[in-house]
């Protein structure tokens, strides 16, 4: 059969995520140091996994709410109210989904019409361009840059803007470049969304993991933004709970309401072990996450420092846990750079040009990796830049 006639012209033509073509070419081989998937090296804290085991032996083992468990919501209107300085109801304005992933996916579509633009800040996600095409919707990057620690300016975002903008989508810190946003910066922005009307998306995952002085702004919290914000979180990073599959997002009612129809069609709604989990992580895992953010630091200033040393000239980011280093100097693409360091030295880390053009020429090293293989690593990438050179 041909199946090229089957398959819905939008899905056919988006790509295959660059990050897992790459890591295709990992498995099988031994002795790799992987600085690549973005994933804790950390196991779940023991307290959140109990509380997942508990939930299965006293048979809590059945569909929720299509919002989620009435006390999680509780639980993440608290902690989103005493993090972020923005109170959500947890009977109408909170949404569980099934990870940061699901509460894209369901916003976007929630949102848009076909032809919408959708304005967002490139190096980015693997997943932003992709679930917006998948909305019928017209993806615009704003290219962010080294000069600026990848920081997206609110004049590139005015010049971003046209009549058919109907969401700005932001994520601070940013995966893959672990750059911040200052204050000043997310002010111009809210102002530019609130004068042309728009929604903005903020994709805080990685908002709890900064290593500077600064506290964290979400750009909900910003006056006149509860109203035009979808603040999108959950559990993967901070708490290490990837595989829970858990996240959530907090709206105005109408457009939860919107993104619940689309969620309990086609989720029905997150496990229910996974949430009784989520609520032991907001209540009880802020130890554990400073402990796990503690050691995350030390392994930036390390990683950073050592790959400047080596020539690969890098930015300090100010969260997450990646860095994104220059290999231009190198005259290597992203992909040679990355397919060649794996084949000579064994080490696996991401083409900066999966996460948009804008990428190019970069690399993203993911630091969530015990601290003696990220010295191994820096060896073996060192040797490697000798050779090129
Ligand atoms: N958003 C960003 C910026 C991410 O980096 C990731 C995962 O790497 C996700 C969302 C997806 O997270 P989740 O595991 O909650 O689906």
């Amino acid at each position: 059969m041909d199946y090229s006639e089957k398959i819905a012209r939008n899905v056919a033509a988006i790509p295959r995520s660059g990050i897992r073509d790459f890591f295709e070419l990992v498995q099988g081989r031994d002795d790799v140091i992987s600085l690549g998937v973005g994933e804790p090296d950390f196991v779940t804290p023991w307290n959140i996994r109990e509380a997942a085991i508990y939930s299965l032996e006293k048979g809590h083992t059945t569909y929720t709410s299509n919002l989620g468990l009435l006390s999680l919501r509780k639980s993440i209107s608290r902690y989103v109210e005493g993090f972020f300085g923005v109170r959500y109801d947890p009977a109408a304005e909170v949404l569980v989904t099934v990870g940061v992933s699901e509460a894209i996916d369901i916003a976007l579509r929630a949102l848009l019409n076909p032809g919408d633009e959708v304005i967002y800040h490139e190096p980015c996600y693997v997943s932003y361009s992709p679930s917006i095409l998948l909305a019928h919707a017209v993806p615009v990057p704003v290219v962010t840059t080294k000069q600026h620690g990848f920081s997206l300016k609110p004049d590139a975002v005015a010049a971003a803007i046209t009549p058919r903008t109907r969401v700005i989508m932001l994520n601070f810190p940013t995966n893959p470049t672990g750059a911040c946003a200052s204050r000043d910066d997310l002010e111009g922005i809210a102002k530019l969304a609130i004068e042309h009307d728009l929604i903005v998306m903020t994709d805080e995952i990685y908002s709890e993991l900064r290593y500077d002085d600064e506290s964290h702004v979400s750009i909900a919290s910003l006056p006149g933004m509860r109203e035009r914000s979808i603040l999108l979180h959950g559990f993967s990073k901070a708490f290490a709970m990837t595989g829970f599959r858990l996240g959530y997002a907090c709206a105005p009612q109408p457009v939860i309401e919107a993104m619940m129809k689309i969620h309990q069609y086609a989720m029905l709604c997150a496990p229910i072990m996974s949430q009784n989990a989520a609520i032991e992580a907001l209540e009880n895992g802020r130890a554990a996450m400073l402990e796990m953010r503690a050691s995350y630091h030390q392994r930036r200033d390390f990683l950073v420092r050592r790959l400047n040393e080596i020539g690969l000239d890098c930015h300090m980011p100010g969260g997450a846990f990646y860095v994104f280093p220059d290999i231009r100097p190198t005259g290597l693409s992203s992909k040679e750079f990355a397919t060649r360091l794996l084949q000579e030295e064994n080490v696996a880390c991401v083409p900066g040009g999966a996460f948009g053009a804008s990428g190019e020429g970069f690399l993203r090293c993911c630091y969530a990796t015990a601290f003696e293989d990220i010295r191994t690593a820096t060896e073996r990438i060192g040797r490697f830049v000798n050779r090129l050179s």
